[in-house]
């Protein structure tokens, strides 16, 4: 559009005009913003968008990501009626299975696709081949059909949503290179651009594979990676008459396939993935003219792909190739899209597709604008939010270990209790040494290595009676059980030092911590409390305990993974709010936290220190400084297994003789070292929350079963209005279900159903050992939750009875927390 002239001002500058740029604008424009700018650098369409290869399907790992593609398909499929359509085909898709795990995978899928509406069937081998005829079926168990999926081009769907922006007033300019962007006060206030400088209070980078790049002009770190990616398209040769092909997925063999006019587009996720302009030692340097460019084929990289590709499709061996892509794309660490706005206020980022742009771009579209206008995310995006990426991903070799580790895995399939293995080891407590010697076997969360469990290889006679069926049984351990009851019965010491620790301080920060937790949490020097911090809408956005350490001092503790994003909430209320004057630091490396938990812990601890550790004198949520082997140790007496005990917060210089001397005063009482894995089984027995597990931005207090943790005495806090209002027309609850053979355990998203109705969907489940039973939380309506209703689950295509429980499942008066 060279025949406008660059602004001076806008309220919003979207930086990329590829497929996400165009739908971020599209949508800014359907909710009325009317001062937006989109920039390119060259043309639309000219990073990745140009040479992908098109195929859209709905279905996805998980919940969130399926509603965007479907709005994606139901956004495709109305521009078809505008001027300017997008060439939506929707031709259908088939996934197959060549084994009996991803035969397990599509029925688990058909059972979930139901919760969404989704028409996804099962379909065995003589319909595959009646579909797609060019098929080699053999080594074929089964597979799906989805007939609402499809194939659209790229171009020309980004050019529907730019064309549609446009009619809402959106300007674009295309050849506008972005060269910096400015903030105040951490704030976004302009862009430099070659054309001249641009005033603007928010910035969307939708640079795709330039998104770091762009991110580095404010110092904001972004973990894409430019990925090598290759299909091919063949030579035509179906028939003038022939009906169109549905696409088709063989993720066993790692391919995919779409009809291209009258030949085939064939790609594939190969084993030896290749980076592009980035190394373990610096960030991606893509060339400064790299705009409607392609890589060099890499043949070598594609040749088990295309032999694959032969053998599942045999006419992929004798017919010629047209044209061989080979294109880079923006990859993120998980696989996940990197949404949401940064640590600099105003500055948002949509991008990092990891192949699936196009699918994506209409849901991504939709929640980037809705985000961007409400402020907040309109829906659950946590595993997509920008804030799920810990400060380990600042390193170019922490990123690319995990980017090439999950690209290369794309197709697998992932187990629960899965660990990845690489870019390991980056933050560690300061036990760590001590769990190596002990036997611990390790996981990781938010670059973390946490005790899974302690499992010693000389021991024997471990209990495999266990074990539970399935999936959940692969990764699944027999010492866990020993862990749970060393909790329940003696005691257990857990080491949780990856907690995320934050201190707000200041003269108003308790005056600020009331008006954003829906408790009340100024009680007192040396209270503690659980509370919720609730977004506008009533949801939860974040779930921590908070304790008063001074009259203008809190420590606030919360789960390893949400530190940048419970940080960044507490930072952007401050701001919203006006409370200038508040410090809000994180601790979370100062200092190592252990839990002691189990009817023995008061003994263990009164050895250790002369505080008085009785029940009148050490109340239940109070917390303490006090001496073990002359070391300042804070103990907050609170538990998150439902059992006596304290958690421990001590420097990390002091950790270890602090550790030692609890395991040497346990071991007359019984005192084991458990791990991660335990305290999951003993808090669903209990009925704790978890935020991104049972709770999370779309669930309020009161369906979430934490009224108790509201506190509507306080006149005023953040989303208090649509709370009442959502008290008043509670549709859903959160409901505790068992299954009474404890190998029954789903593994989430399972539906659940009433008569072959489906009333819900599994949120988190696992084993209760000392309940005996399996455990399944989930969302059901009020109507459906009466204690002893009996509900089905369908596992894997199988149906499972499950049981209305009344909550806790276990000590339901809490006298075992208070003894
Ligand atoms: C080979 C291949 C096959 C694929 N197949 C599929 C598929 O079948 N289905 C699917 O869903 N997805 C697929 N994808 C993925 C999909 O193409 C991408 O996810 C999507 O196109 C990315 O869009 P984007 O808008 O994020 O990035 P891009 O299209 O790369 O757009 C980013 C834009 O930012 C601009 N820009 C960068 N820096 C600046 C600056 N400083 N100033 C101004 N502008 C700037 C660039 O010029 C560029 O136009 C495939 C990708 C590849 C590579």
């Amino acid at each position: 559009m060279s025949a406008q002239v660059l602004p001076q001002r806008a309220k919003i500058v979207i930086i990329g005009g590829g497929v996400g740029g165009a739908s971020v604008a599209y949508h800014l424009a359907q909710l009325g913003e009317r001062d937006v700018l989109l920039l390119d650098r060259s043309d639309l369409t000219s990073g990745s968008t140009f040479h992908s290869a098109g195929l859209v399907g709905q279905l996805r790992a998980d919940p969130t990501l399926t509603k965007m593609n479907m709005h994606s398909v139901d956004l495709y499929r109305k521009l078809e009626m505008t001027e300017t359509p997008a060439s939506w085909r929707e031709c259908g898709s088939i996934k197959i299975a060549s084994t009996v795990e991803r035969m397990e995978e599509i029925r688990r899928q058909i059972g979930w696709s139901k919760t969404f509406g989704l028409d996804l069937n099962e379909i065995g081998v003589k319909e595959i081949a009646e579909l797609f005829p060019l098929i080699n079926t053999e080594g074929i168990i089964g597979g799906c059909y989805m007939a609402t999926d499809g194939q659209v081009d790229p171009s020309q769907l980004t050019h529907a949503l730019a064309s549609g922006a446009r009619r809402g007033g959106v300007k674009i300019f295309t050849n506008t290179r972005v060269l910096q962007i400015s903030a105040k006060n951490n704030q976004i206030n302009s862009i430099l651009t070659d054309k001249g400088e641009i005033e603007c209070e928010i910035v969307v980078n939708c640079g795709g594979m330039f998104a770091a790049e762009i991110g580095r002009m404010l110092g904001v770190r972004i973990p894409i990676i430019p990925m090598s990616h290759q299909y091919l398209i063949t030579e035509n040769f179906l028939p003038d008459n022939s009906p169109m092909l549905p696409s088709l997925r063989d993720p066993d063999n790692l391919i995919y396939f779409r009809q291209e006019v009258k030949g085939l587009l064939m790609g594939g996720y190969e084993r030896n993935s290749k980076a592009w302009q980035t190394s373990h030692d610096s960030f991606d340097a893509i060339p400064a003219d790299f705009n409607a460019k392609l890589l060099n084929p890499d043949w070598d990289r594609f040749e088990d792909i295309a032999i694959n590709a032969a053998n599942r499709v045999p006419i992929m061996g004798e017919i010629g190739v047209k044209n061989f892509i080979n294109g880079p794309e923006g990859f993120t660490p998980d696989n996940e899209f990197c949404l949401g706005e940064t640590s600099v206020v105003g500055f948002y980022v949509a991008a990092g597709f990891c192949a699936h742009g196009i699918a994506g771009a209409g849901g991504i579209g939709k929640v980037v604008a809705e985000w961007i206008v409400a402020g907040e995310p309109t829906m659950d995006l946590w595993h997509m939010d920008i804030k799920r990426f810990a400060s380990a991903y600042e390193s170019p070799k922490f990123t690319l270990e995990r980017v090439t580790e999950n690209y290369e895995a794309y197709y697998d399939i992932h187990y629960p209790g899965e660990e990845r293995e690489s870019a390991r080891g980056e933050n560690t407590s300061p036990i760590y040494n001590w769990h190596k010697a002990n036997h611990a076997v390790f996981g990781e969360k938010a670059a973390w290595e946490r005790v899974n469990y302690y499992h010693d290889q000389a021991a024997s006679n471990l209990d495999e009676s266990n074990r539970p069926n399935g999936w959940v049984g692969k990764n699944w351990h027999p010492a866990v059980a020993l862990e749970h009851f060393a909790a329940r019965n003696t005691a257990g010491l857990f080491d949780e030092s990856s907690f995320a620790k934050i201190e707000v301080s200041g003269l108003k920060s308790a005056q600020f911590l009331n008006s954003i937790c829906a408790n009340n949490v100024v009680r007192g020097i040396g209270r503690t409390i659980y509370t919720q911090a609730l977004n506008s809408r009533g949801g939860i956005e974040s779930d921590y305990t908070v304790t008063q350490v001074a009259d203008d001092k809190f420590f606030i503790v919360t789960g390893t993974a949400f530190l940048n994003h419970d940080m960044g909430w507490l930072e952007k209320m401050c701001r919203q709010l006006g409370y200038n004057e508040i410090k809000i630091r994180d601790l979370s490396k100062d200092l190592a936290c252990f839990g002691i938990w189990g009817p023995n812990a008061r003994k263990i601890l009164s050895k250790l220190t002369d505080t008085d550790l009785s029940n009148e004198a050490f109340t239940f949520m109070s917390s303490k400084i006090l001496k073990i082997a002359d070391i300042d140790v804070r103990a907050t007496r609170i538990t998150y297994v439902g059992e006596l005990g304290w958690e421990l917060y001590i420097s990390r210089a002091d950790a270890l003789q602090v550790w030692s001397e609890l395991i040497a005063a346990g071991e007359e009482f019984g005192l084991r070292p458990c791990g991660y894995r335990a305290i999951e089984s003993l808090r669903l027995e209990k009925g704790y929350r978890a935020w991104a597990g049972e709770i999370n931005s779309e669930t309020n207090p009161y369906e979430a079963g934490l009224s108790f943790a509201v506190s509507l005495k306080k006149e005023n806090f953040v989303g208090r209005a649509a709370l009442l209002n959502a008290n008043e027309n509670l549709t859903r609850k959160l409901t505790a279900l068992t299954l009474e053979n404890i190998k029954d355990v789903p593994m989430g998203n399972e539906p659940i159903l009433i008569n072959n109705r489906v009333i819900g969907r599994v949120k988190s489940a696992g084993q209760g050992y000392t309940i005996n039973k399996a455990i399944a939380y989930a969302y059901l309506p009020v109507e459906n939750t009466k204690i002893g209703t009996k509900v089905d689950i369908e596992m894997f295509g199988i149906i499972k009875t499950a049981t209305v429980q009344e909550e806790p499942l276990l000590d339901p008066q809490g006298l075992r927390i208070k003894s």
